[in-house]
């Protein structure tokens, strides 16, 4: 029986998996090696609950009670020692999260199952530095967490029945639509979702369209809520980049290898929304207005 929740990483994912679990009455140890970062989660989780309260979606009851469900923690031993579930949201490197589950291998009692919230690292991989592979899982939530009903549950080559069960049961559990998906580079969500935006960039790449038109054709034409590349602004185009790289390696497949724009964007530090700007300007209002310099229009 799940009771007690650890989640590593107050970051833009970790602070909402964080919400959603105490809102839905789970015990909560929240762990960061920043206190700057688990204090600025908790802000961002109680603004979300305001928000969610304004709305009329929950009682200030409620809200308050899913305030209470959550602790803080800096130390990765003491915040997992009592923990039946971890979900780790640490950022995407491969070398921190194989220490980290390491760790928690170490400190969580035999019966706990971690799982990692990765976009793009082999579950596989990962279970591997542990003692427990059978209990390692992937539980991919998508940005914002409160909001998106999907989670992509990924079975690593070890992963049992059992624990897949529980985890897909625990995420209807937490109003959310679990999808079982197999171990390979990118999962399911990734591997669609990237393509299409490395080729939105190529298109802008080559020339075809600027930023606004090629956003436009599939904003309007495909009916998607934003254009690909203003969602990739979103993800962090640094993200896009390294979850493209896994797939390249992974697949050893040229259809998949990032356009050259991204990788220089990257470099030159312009990674969308975090960094102010992207394919859009945000430093100014946030509004996206004016496109990427060097390419603004076709
Ligand atoms: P983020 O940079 O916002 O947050 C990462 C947090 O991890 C930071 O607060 C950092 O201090 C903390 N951290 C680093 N090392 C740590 C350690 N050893 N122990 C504890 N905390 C540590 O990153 P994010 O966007 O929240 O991404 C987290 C994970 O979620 C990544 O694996 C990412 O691929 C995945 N993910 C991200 C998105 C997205 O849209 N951002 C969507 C789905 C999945």
């Amino acid at each position: 029986m799940i009771k007690n929740v650890t989640v590593i990483g107050a970051g833009t994912m970790g602070n909402g998996i964080a919400h959603v679990f105490a809102q839905n009455g789970f015990k909560v140890t929240m762990v960061d090696v920043s206190e700057e970062a688990l204090k600025k989660g908790l802000e961002t989780i109680s603004r979300n609950l305001d928000r969610m309260v304004k709305k009329g979606d929950i009682s200030p009851e409620d809200s308050k009670s899913a305030l209470q469900n959550i602790t803080t923690n800096t130390n990765i031993k003491t915040g997992a020692a009592e923990s039946d579930l971890v979900v780790e949201a640490a950022t995407e490197n491969l070398d921190l999260k194989l220490q980290i589950f390491k760790e928690l291998d170490a400190a969580c009692p035999p019966s706990s199952i971690l799982a990692t919230n990765t976009s793009s690292i082999s579950i596989t991989h990962i279970a591997s530095v542990t003692k427990r592979p059978e209990k390692v899982i992937g539980m991919h939530f998508m940005n914002p967490v409160p909001i998106m009903k999907l989670v992509e549950i990924i079975r690593g080559y070890s992963t049992s029945d059992e624990v897949t069960e529980q985890i897909m049961a625990l995420s209807t559990k937490l109003g959310k639509t679990p999808t079982e998906v197999n171990d390979y580079p990118g999962f399911v969500a990734n591997r669609i979702l990237m393509p299409m935006i490395n080729e939105a960039i190529e298109t802008l790449y080559n020339g075809v369209a600027g930023v606004l038109e090629i956003d436009t054709v599939m904003k309007l034409g495909m009916a998607h809520p934003m254009g690909p590349l203003q969602l990739a602004d979103f993800i962090g185009l640094d993200v896009c980049l390294s979850i493209l790289n896994v797939m390249y390696n992974g697949f050893k497949n040229p259809k998949y290898a990032p356009c050259p724009l991204l990788v220089n964007m990257v470099m030159a530090g312009k990674l969308g929304v975090k960094s102010g700007e992207g394919f859009y300007d945000y430093t100014e209002s946030r509004k996206a207005e004016q496109v990427s310099s060097q390419f603004k229009r076709a």
